[in-house]
């Protein structure tokens, strides 16, 4: 630490990148929840076409892009905000919209945790039930700003949406964001919800379904009311958040939805299959909404699991904290190739354990 650093930044708590750096090449990578699949052709040439124009700053208002997605789900262009990724959206929130604190499952998202700490959001974890959001925890929470991810990350699992619209109704006080990253690959959106609610906020990326990780788009949907409060946060830091470059991208990605939806196909189908090799060796796997596996093993740590896999240069996710999931591991979907060749060390591991 520099002497010169703002005494209030002296104990920060950054995200865990570690698992997505440059060094992690020649490692077959099921540890991020990227898509294994690169950007449809069409996005490249986007990109390309797009990139002629860099002289120029670009759109702050993602105009194109909000108009789009206001079609796709029937929803006024002013509803919609967009994002440096959905973090920033989830920066923003966590800045604007927490004054009485927030809540969240105690097992979510980490970085929920990482930005009410660096915004001083006072937060409690929520406990889940059997791995599961239960509506009745959430019925107390004084107006705190309620986090879900629907389906939840790491545990893979989706709830109904007439639970996230029973936790709606009990908290009209309280703003209820659903982080809606995976919801591509098998839950309900509660998009159909926003014209009841004013109190819900659906945050969405490009990162996961529509393979523009790198790229870091995602937007927020709302009432007109929360996505003025949004844009002018927006405008007030970073007016340019989404580079032209990325602003074209994701509309040549939403003009490819064929491409998008073949994707996702596969991913389900390959999840499928993933997960029934895992229990015939002895696995014990949650059902997933997601383009990932959390699994648990009988008889080995999720720790030795994760650490014989490393030696065979595959990375996957596991958590040491907290205690309750430190022997599942988060499993992203990779091609059939690298599945395969995961499957195939992964039943090694476990016929040595047993000599
Ligand atoms: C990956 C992920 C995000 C962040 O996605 P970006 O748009 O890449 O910032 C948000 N929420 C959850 C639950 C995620 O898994």
């Amino acid at each position: 630490m520099s002497k010169f650093l703002h005494t209030k930044y002296d104990s920060l708590t950054p995200y865990d990148t570690s698992g997505e750096v440059e060094s992690m090449k020649g490692y077959i990578r099921l540890n991020t929840n990227e898509s294994p699949f690169p950007p449809s052709p069409k996005v490249m040439s986007a990109v390309l076409e797009a990139s002629r124009g860099l002289n120029y700053y670009c759109d702050p208002e993602c105009s194109q892009l909000a108009a789009k997605i206001a079609e796709m789900f029937s929803l006024k262009p002013s509803q919609i905000v967009f994002g440096n990724g959905s973090d920033e959206i989830l920066n923003f929130l966590f800045m604007a919209f927490c004054e009485k604190g927030a809540a969240f499952p105690n097992i979510t998202y980490s970085f929920y945790k990482i930005l009410a700490k660096f915004h001083g959001v006072d937060y409690i974890p929520v406990p889940l039930k059997n791995f599961r959001v239960d509506p009745s925890y959430y019925k107390n929470v004084k107006g705190r700003t309620i986090f879900l991810a629907n389906p939840n990350a790491p545990t893979s699992l989706a709830m109904p949406l007439s639970e996230i619209e029973e936790i709606l109704t009990s908290n009209p006080e309280s703003l209820v964001v659903v982080d809606e990253a995976y919801v591509d690959f098998g839950a309900d959106s509660a998009v159909t919800l926003l014209p009841k609610y004013g109190n819900l906020v659906i945050t969405r990326t490009f990162s996961k379904s529509r393979s523009l990780a790198g790229a870091r788009l995602g937007w927020c949907m709302t009432s007109e009311e929360t996505a003025a409060d949004m844009r002018n946060i927006k405008n007030t830091l970073t007016p340019y958040n989404i580079n032209a470059m990325t602003q074209a991208a994701g509309l040549a990605s939403l003009d490819d939805e064929e491409y998008t939806r073949k994707n996702i196909d596969m991913i389900r189908m390959i999840r499928g299959n993933t997960k029934s090799r895992l229990q015939e060796m002895e696995f014990e796997v949650l059902d997933s909404s997601t383009n990932f596996l959390f699994a648990k093993h009988e008889t080995i740590s999720g720790e030795e699991i994760f650490s014989s896999l490393k030696k065979y240069r595959i990375m996957i996710r596991h958590f040491s904290n907290p205690p309750a999931i430190s022997d599942y591991n988060r499993i992203t979907v990779g091609t059939p190739e690298q599945m395969q060749i995961f499957l195939e060390i992964m039943r090694g591991i476990t016929k040595n354990a047993k000599q």
